[in-house]
């Protein structure tokens, strides 16, 4: 006897958990299957925060921001190559995403900021830790809470498709068995493919040999999962690297730490770009030093307010100094040049204006307090825009851009929000977004099958 769901979601990441928790709020019986051992996908690793534009903490705050502005920064960020209404929408619904949170007892209410951005929009738990250990341990609890099942170590093969609707699942076990479970509507959630070194050659060739910062799950199996059954998909070839990541452990170090007041120096001790600037721009700025990697210099005062840097002081990746000087001689950069340059940031931070570089945000402090930190970093694979082609609603358009019926999809395997740059804190915003409106449409589509 096979067992039936509603609606089954692939991928426990933060995409597929908002889609199930909504399924089940729904009325939906629903079932999450994943291929890793563990819960929580790239999303665990998610670490600066989640976008949102006149969200209740920015107004607590007294942070005034505006949706429409959102939207311009994130298509600019974009290079106007996003789907503009897929967009559109998506930022529309940010500040009632951070209450759909708050109301499940995850509240992302400290406000920092990500490149591209010009203003305070990046929602963080209230202890400046890192967003996705914290989102996906409320997540699960909410899970929990509602008796969904999971399944772990289980990777989903093949979706059937017959009469014009989803009929079951194809599911593979750690041992390689292969069994079928009957399923109304499915949700796909995935992610992307940043740690499938093929599959990111194949589209983007520049980037073979550079470092993942990616999970190993993420090797884009639910975009075959969902080309075998007509789907359309689009930027396949946007794919973004991260520009501080530590070589040696792919570690990446979170832009929160230049959103909370880090530079980034060469190794002549120099700055060489506004490091608040989008992605990509910060990116192409190290691959054209002649080192191809640079230096984030922070200060204590920086650590103190940031949870994440405290991480990667205890893993060693930072070099630690009592003295600017002692800094300067420890990661071997002339003395007098390093001096000089915070100097002259330092002015930049007083006056409130960065004059060579023009960086306008995350001013934040005097860089002054010892000890001082240096972590070596690079780029590396980070995100993958591209993906399958859906609506608004989060349904999966064929090649004709028309819905593929109960099949849904959310998270980094669509296509289309990003454009050819995805801005921080955007990630964690769309997969809240787009995984709430695909598990409320999946439970629709299957109650309306019973
Ligand atoms: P998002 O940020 O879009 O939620 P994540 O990378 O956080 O994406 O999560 C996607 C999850 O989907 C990962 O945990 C990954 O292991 C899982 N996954 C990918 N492909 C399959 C598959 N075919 N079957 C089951 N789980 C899968």
């Amino acid at each position: 006897e096979l067992q039936h769901f509603d609606v089954v979601v692939i991928g426990s990441g933060g995409a597929g958990l908002a889609a199930a928790i909504q399924a089940h709020d729904d009325g939906a019986k629903v079932l999450i299957i994943e291929k890793m051992p563990t819960i929580g996908g790239n999303t665990i690793k998610a670490s600066v925060g989640m976008n949102a534009a006149e969200s209740i903490f920015q107004k607590i705050k007294g942070i005034k921001d505006d949706r429409t502005l959102f939207y311009q920064e994130t298509l600019k960020g974009g290079k106007f190559i996003n789907n503009q209404k897929l967009l559109h929408s998506f930022i529309q619904d940010t500040p009632i995403a951070i209450d759909w949170l708050a109301d499940k007892g995850i509240e992302l209410s400290d406000i920092t900021i990500t490149g591209g951005m010009s203003i305070d929009r990046t929602h963080r738990p209230a202890d400046r830790s890192a967003v996705g250990g914290y989102l996906i341990s409320g997540l699960l609890k909410n899970v929990v809470s509602r008796g969904i099942e999971v399944m772990l170590d289980t990777e989903v093969v093949d979706i059937s498709y017959e009469n014009d609707t989803p009929s079951a699942v194809k599911i593979k076990d750690d041992k390689g068995e292969i069994s079928t479970l009957k399923a109304k509507s499915v949700v796909v959630a995935t992610g992307g493919f940043s740690a499938n070194a093929k599959m990111v050659e194949q589209y983007k060739p520049e980037l073979k040999g550079f470092v993942t910062t990616n999970h190993p799950g993420a090797t884009g199996c639910g975009i075959k999962l969902l080309t075998e059954i007509g789907a359309d998909t689009i930027d396949l070839e946007q794919i973004q690297i991260h520009p501080t990541v530590e070589q040696k452990t792919s570690y990446l170090i979170s832009e929160s730490i230049r959103g909370g007041g880090a530079i980034l120096v060469n190794h002549f001790g120099h700055r060489f770009c506004n490091e608040m600037d989008t992605r990509d721009h910060v990116s192409q700025c190290i691959i054209s030093l002649p080192q191809k990697n640079a230096w984030i210099i922070f200060d204590d005062q920086v650590r103190l307010n940031n949870k994440a840097s405290e991480e990667y002081i205890e893993q060693g990746l930072a070099i630690v100094a009592d003295s600017l000087i002692d800094l300067a001689h420890k990661i071997n950069i002339e003395e007098s040049a390093l001096e000089q340059t915070l100097k002259r940031y330092n002015q930049w931070v007083s006056k409130g204006k960065d004059e060579e570089f023009g960086r306008e945000t995350a001013l934040r402090y005097q860089l002054e307090q010892a000890p001082f930190y240096a972590i070596l970093i690079a780029p590396g694979i980070h995100h993958t825009m591209g993906g399958v082609v859906i609506n608004q609603e989060g349904s999966v358009l064929d090649k004709t851009r028309y819905p593929i019926r109960g099949v849904f999809a959310a998270g980094e395997v669509t296509g289309g929000v990003h454009g050819a740059n995805r801005i921080g804190g955007n990630a964690i915003a769309d997969i809240i977004v787009f995984g709430i409106r695909a598990g409320s449409q999946a439970a629709h589509y299957a109650q309306n099958k019973r």
